[in-house]
């Protein structure tokens, strides 16, 4: 199921953490030759042949400067058809506080299209790790598709800032050709290699011996992606954003998982 190296340069914004690591990999692995992570922080194992980037998304200009040192080193000129695909799989951890939860997930993606947009930069693609808790909250979804409104009242504050940041990537789409192209993808919950929430959270609950509590009527169900079923998602749809024979408004609405009941 893996695709060839698409010759494009790939930027995988959150590229040292759980999912962005493993689309760094998966890009390396089918061949892409140039593949750089911008994170926050070092990556615990950095992948052979990826060049590392230390910044903050909300900086434009560390977003800038090591959008144009990958520009150079891949070769690609303005206007290219083969330019950069940018993943911005960044977000804050969960439990924080509404203000950081805003100043990455809104004015950090903001930055992240304001860049995106400079036609000198060379990004042809982006590509948005939204969440399927865009549409959650707190009532069961059974079979619902991307149709479905935001919730009036949403959730919380990190998938209300989701929200907001998945509709700002899904406006910054062109139809003109040469311009930016967007796509947002919602997973439910990622499993798999790298997991530090998942997993260690129900060991966790093991260890100190809390699993006498039992939360609604134990007919709860949740969606589990394995990470690497929604790495393939990302590949897949900066693949397939190309415009010919994909109408945008389409792409613009990929969902991966929908089915939450809680
Ligand atoms: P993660 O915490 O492992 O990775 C996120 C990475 O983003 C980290 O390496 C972090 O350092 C980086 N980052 C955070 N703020 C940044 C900033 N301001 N500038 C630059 N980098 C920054 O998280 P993950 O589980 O890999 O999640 C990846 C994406 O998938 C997120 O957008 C998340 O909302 C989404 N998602 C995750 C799950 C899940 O179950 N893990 C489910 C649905 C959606």
């Amino acid at each position: 199921s893996t695709s060839p190296a698409s010759g494009e340069a790939h930027f995988v914004i959150g590229g040292s953490g759980f999912l962005g690591s493993r689309i760094a990999l998966a890009l390396r692995q089918r061949g892409e030759k140039h593949v750089a992570v911008f994170d926050l922080h070092a990556a615990r194992q950095p992948i052979e042949k990826v060049d590392y980037y230390t910044g903050d998304i909300t900086s434009e200009s560390s977003l800038r400067q090591a959008l144009i040192q990958l520009r150079d080193k891949a070769g690609i000129e303005a206007g290219a058809k083969r330019g950069i695909v940018i993943y911005h799989t960044a977000s804050p951890v969960a439990g924080l506080g509404p203000e950081i939860y805003h100043k990455v997930n809104v004015v950090g993606t903001q930055t992240v299209i304001a860049v995106a947009q400079k036609s000198e930069l060379a990004v042809t693609k982006l590509v948005f790790t939204s969440s399927a808790g865009v549409v959650y909250d707190g009532r069961s979804l059974v079979n619902v598709d991307e149709r479905l409104a935001y919730p009036k009242k949403p959730l919380d504050a990190y998938n209300d800032t989701k929200a907001k940041a998945e509709a700002l990537v899904l406006q910054a789409n062109s139809n003109e050709p040469g311009k930016l192209k967007t796509v947002a993808l919602r997973p439910a919950g990622i499993f798999g290699i790298g997991d530090r929430q998942a997993l260690p959270g129900f060991f966790n609950v093991l260890r100190t011996g809390k699993t006498k509590f039992q939360i609604g009527d134990n007919e709860n169900l949740f969606d589990w992606t394995y990470v690497d079923n929604v790495v393939h998602a990302h590949l897949l749809a900066a693949d397939k954003l190309e415009g010919a024979g994909y109408p945008a408004h389409k792409l613009g609405d990929i969902m991966i998982s929908t089915r939450v009941v809680a």
